[in-house]
């Protein structure tokens, strides 16, 4: 298991009650950070609280619709306070949406997945600016997309559509804010292992999935997060503006 040298950094992960933000807290919290972990749920919140005592670091929970402009606003505002500023904020909320095709993909589903998945990651990554920008520290924003960043998918439209401007957004941000320090970038996973897949999917599905990536499996959530930690790290000081798939391959055919 790798250690990134975090210490002393406060790191926000969206989403982190479950999959890959949970993941990335852990490897966060393992690389010497104190994390504050934002989801829906408080429950789910706070066991995921508890699995970071191991580390010794200090933690924070807060419960946020991420596509609620000024809840995101209020909990920033509130991680500063517990945690003194902001230098890492993993934007990884997000949901699938309905699967439908073009023609039949309603408003409102339309609408649910560009808010959490779009606006959702707009509104976090703004809050962590205005926050790395008050601190004078700098910081390292990593914007969670997906290969459905980079290509289309049948049935999901709203998924792709937000994920495509997950990175486009991720880019401006990298030129605007480069002289304040502050570094974006999108990661990109393939299919995890996650409640957000399984969920979704029977096991034949799964296998299907699986056979669309070079290595012939889907992927783990710390697979994802060692990523996201190497980017929130010193040893990425030359990484800004970019989008990292990491999907086992299957951007690759
Ligand atoms: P997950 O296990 O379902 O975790 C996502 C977490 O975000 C859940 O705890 C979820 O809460 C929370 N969330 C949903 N809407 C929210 C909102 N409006 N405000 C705050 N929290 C909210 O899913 P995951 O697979 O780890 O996905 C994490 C990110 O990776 C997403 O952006 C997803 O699009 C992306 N991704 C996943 C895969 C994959 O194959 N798993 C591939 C590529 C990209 P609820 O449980 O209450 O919904």
């Amino acid at each position: 298991m790798n250690s990134y040298g975090l210490g002393g950094r406060v790191a926000v992960v969206t989403g982190g009650a479950s999959g890959i933000g949970r993941a990335c807290a852990h490897v966060l919290a393992r690389s010497g950070a104190d994390v504050s972990i934002w989801d829906r749920d408080r429950a789910a919140i706070d066991l995921v609280l508890k699995e970071l005592e191991a580390y010794d670091f200090r933690s924070h929970g807060a419960v946020v619709d991420v596509g609620d402009a000024a809840a995101v606003d209020a909990a920033m505002d509130e991680v500063r306070e517990a945690l003194g500023h902001v230098d890492i904020a993993v934007c990884n909320a997000g949901i699938g949406g309905a699967a439908a095709t073009s023609g039949d993909y309603t408003d409102e589903e339309w609408h649910e997945v560009i808010r959490v998945n779009l606006d959702g990651v707009f509104y976090t990554q703004r809050a962590a600016i205005r926050a790395m920008k008050a601190s004078g520290r700098g910081g390292s924003i990593i914007n969670m997309a997906s290969i459905l960043g980079a290509v289309g998918f049948p049935t999901a439209s709203a998924y792709t559509a937000a994920k495509h401007g997950v990175v486009g957004l991720t880019q401006v941000a990298a030129w605007e804010h480069a002289a304040d320090h502050i570094r974006v970038n999108a990661v990109g996973p393939g299919f995890i292992r996650t409640p957000l897949v399984e969920t979704h999917l029977d096991a034949a599905a799964l296998e299907s999935l699986a056979a669309q990536h070079a290595l012939q499996r889907i992927g783990e959530p710390e697979e994802v997060a060692e990523l996201v930690a190497w980017l929130a790290s010193d040893g990425a000081s030359f990484a800004t503006g970019t989008y990292y798939p990491i999907d086992g391959g299957f951007l690759a055919r």
